[in-house]
């Protein structure tokens, strides 16, 4: 649990704002201490529930879905929320579109703390698509040995192309697996070292690698090794930012937007 403080506990101190942090992300983590102890703001942690294990942490958390927008917008009612912080994955649509609605039908303030998207240098062939769907339609083009760093989720996109070779690495086996005829799986967790990227393509002979813009350090790498082959990788494309929602990448603003909130949200 969390160590509370206060510098200001007279009759007339403010109560603390309270945050909801919509977490489960390298993003948040990196929050979290910066909101434990706050004088001023005390945040709940909310996760989806999926990892087995998550990272200790010293913040209060709460874990499962809330029931789509209307369920998360009586959360944040229930426990008299003054701003919510979306700090999921750029890839986790639903819960992220669940806040843009809560927060608009409750007036909550909301931020979105995200990790920036990669960008291509100049040795870089980086096919932007803007889903799994239009990945599998670029790739008979591109090469026969295909690896798959797109995650679990969705795989089924690639029946649309099953006469190539696939190797799949997902951190946990997809249930049910796509139905295609050639696919070597990898189970593993990043981060991965450019060396180890770079064995894994030699040694499997790939052609092109198919990965999401998810952004970070922790699975780049293999994004050095294919330009280090001279590979193509089709880069599957964010989804759009959600209009009107301020966004951040370091974790100290995001701070400095809660601390600066108007009194109204305090
Ligand atoms: P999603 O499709 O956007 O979310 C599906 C449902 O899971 C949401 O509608 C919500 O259920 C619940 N949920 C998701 N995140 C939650 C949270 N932080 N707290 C409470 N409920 C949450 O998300 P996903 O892609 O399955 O990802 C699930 C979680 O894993 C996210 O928190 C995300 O940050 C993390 N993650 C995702 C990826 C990825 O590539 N997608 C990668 C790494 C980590 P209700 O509608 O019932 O509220």
């Amino acid at each position: 649990m969390s160590s509370r403080s206060s510098t200001d506990t007279g009759p007339r101190a403010a109560r603390p704002r309270q945050i909801l942090l919509l977490g489960g992300t390298t993003e948040a983590a990196a929050l979290e201490p910066l909101l434990d102890g706050h004088p001023r703001l005390y945040a709940t942690v909310s996760l989806a529930g999926r990892t087995r294990r998550p990272a200790p942490s010293r913040l209060p958390r709460r874990t499962g879905g809330f029931g789509g927008a209307e369920g998360l917008a009586a959360w944040l009612h229930e426990h008299a929320v003054d701003a919510l912080v979306d700090a999921t994955h750029p890839f986790a649509r639903q819960i992220s579109a669940n806040a843009v609605t809560a927060a608009r039908n409750t007036g909550i303030p909301l931020a979105r703390l995200t990790r920036p998207s990669w960008e291509a240098g100049p040795e870089d062939r980086w096919i932007r698509v803007p889903d799994l769907a239009a990945a599998a339609r670029a790739l008979p083009e591109l090469g026969r040995r295909v690896l798959l760093t797109t995650g679990r989720q969705h795989l089924e996109a690639f029946e649309a192309a099953p006469e190539l070779d696939y190797v799949i690495r997902t951190i946990d086996p997809p249930e049910p697996p796509p139905a295609l005829p050639r696919v070597t799986w990898i189970h593993a967790r990043g981060p991965f070292t450019a060396e180890d990227e770079a064995r894994l393509l030699r040694e499997n002979t790939i052609d092109v690698l198919v990965t999401k813009d998810s952004g970070g350090d922790a699975t780049a790498a293999k994004l050095q090794a294919a330009r280090e082959r001279g590979m193509p990788v089709v880069m599957v494309e964010r989804p759009p930012d959600a209009p009107g929602v301020p966004r951040f990448h370091a974790p100290q603003a995001v701070l400095g937007w809660l601390e600066d909130l108007p009194d109204a949200h305090g």
